[in-house]
């Protein structure tokens, strides 16, 4: 029963490091967040040795009558926050809720219609290495070139023309808010399925920051760990229609045994978000981007859509003379990680894109608000005019390391 200090020091020296590069750092990956010390917890727990195939009262294991208690509180607090008729807490990933939900919709050859992954899409919405591309006919929508946001009547168009089985709304790099209702009249018009992915958002939704897609999908799935603040997971919301039919395609369909351990910690994550502290954090989550977006404009950096209404930002940066990939590295060298990320109608390739993608979730966990946006703004282009200028980007490091100082984050892990 040794601790992992004594048992493994060479991981326990790995996990020290990574406490300590979360906490000097400026964490503005738009898909990350800082989970509490509860939910931590959580997924440390002894959770992780039971094996639960199956479903509360129905299980092919014995041994679950506690197994059984998590996973009932861990569903009733999802449908509690959404307001849903039925969710499955299972899904190990938000790929994973994905494929599960198209499974309960869709047979293989079905066409889905989803956001194209160029202007904003995820890869499990039709990349053709992705099981999605592969078991599903693709077919993507796009935004306007003026606008840089969704054409619904370009969509309502292709969606005549294509007719899908299923149209997907939500993304990875689209920083507006989907029209869900003109999308549900839209696939209710061709006699498709209506789905929202709302991994980015669901975290802004919960907290009553964005429009719900509950009322309007069919079906709806997440990550649970992005603006929703949970362990790293999935989560399925759907009404009583398709319950039985999605509880079957997460298992036996796509998984085998459920990781209890991250349920319970969804609960906790849950638990959280069901709190009115939440609402504040939602909020700030926004009033952050908004601010950062502004000042980057202010600034001479090309935002694209010209703004955003969540948590996330597209700067175009090529506009500036540099590629989202050298953006990347000079950011990384000052403290601030971000990720290089195509824009729409993008001139260069995927891993020497036009733009980089900025979130503000994580900074916002730690406590920072309009205020340090605006420094950040300032030392974010500070760092990328003087990218090749090594001494001035560990400068700007030592500022930001000042900074995070301030915010301390998991303060009980370190000394
Ligand atoms: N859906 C969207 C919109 C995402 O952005 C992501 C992750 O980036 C996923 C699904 C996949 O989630 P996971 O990485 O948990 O498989």
């Amino acid at each position: 029963n040794a601790t992992l200090a004594v048992e493994d020091p060479e991981i326990f020296s790995l996990v020290e490091k990574e406490v300590l590069r979360q906490h000097e750092g400026l964490e503005m990956i738009a898909s990350e967040n800082f989970v509490s010390r509860a939910v931590l917890e959580a997924a440390g727990t002894v959770f992780t040795n039971k094996y639960a195939e199956g479903y509360p009262a129905k299980r092919y294991y014995g041994g679950c009558e506690v197994t059984d208690v998590v996973e009932n509180l861990a569903r009733d607090r999802a449908k509690l926050i959404f307001g849903a008729e039925h969710a499955n807490v299972q899904p190990h990933s938000g790929s994973q809720a994905n494929a599960a939900a198209y499974m309960t919709l869709l047979q293989p050859g079905d066409t889905l219609l989803g956001l194209d992954l160029a202007h904003g899409g995820h890869l499990t919405h039709g990349h053709k290495l992705n099981f999605s591309g592969k078991l599903y006919k693709i077919a993507g929508y796009q935004v306007r070139k003026d606008t840089e946001t969704i054409d619904y009547d370009a969509l309502e168009a292709q969606a005549i023309e294509v007719k899908p089985k299923i149209i997907v709304g939500g993304g990875s790099a689209y920083p507006r808010i989907f029209d869900f209702a003109r999308m549900r009249a839209i696939a209710d018009k061709v006699g498709a399925y209506f789905m929202v992915d709302m991994a980015h958002f669901a975290g802004l939704v919960a907290g009553g920051a964005h429009p719900s897609p509950v009322p309007h999908a069919h079906m709806v799935t997440t990550t649970t760990h992005k603006t929703l603040r949970g362990p790293r997971s999935g989560l399925i919301l759907c009404n009583q229609e398709f319950a039985a039919g999605v509880d079957r395609s997460v298992f036996p369909g796509q998984q085998g045994g459920p990781l209890v351990h991250i349920i319970a910690a969804k609960a906790v994550a849950f638990g959280e978000a069901l709190q009115p502290e939440f609402k504040t954090y939602a909020a700030q989550v926004v009033a952050n981007a908004k601010t950062l977006a502004a000042e980057l404009q202010e600034l001479g950096y090309r935002i694209v859509s010209g703004g955003t209404d969540t948590h996330v930002l597209l700067v175009d940066v090529f506009q500036k003379g540099m590629l989202g990939s050298e953006a990347e590295f000079a950011l990384g060298e000052a403290g601030i990680t971000v990720n290089k990320n195509a824009i729409p109608f993008d001139v260069n390739p995927p891993l020497r894109p036009s733009g980089i993608r900025l979130g503000t979730p994580a900074l916002t966990t730690r406590g920072m608000k309009e205020a340090e946006m605006k420094t950040i703004a300032s030392w974010i282009a500070e760092a990328l005019e003087n990218r090749t200028d090594a001494g001035k980007l560990a400068e700007i490091r030592g500022r930001v390391a000042e900074l995070a100082e301030q915010f301390p984050l998991y303060g009980f892990l370190r000394g």
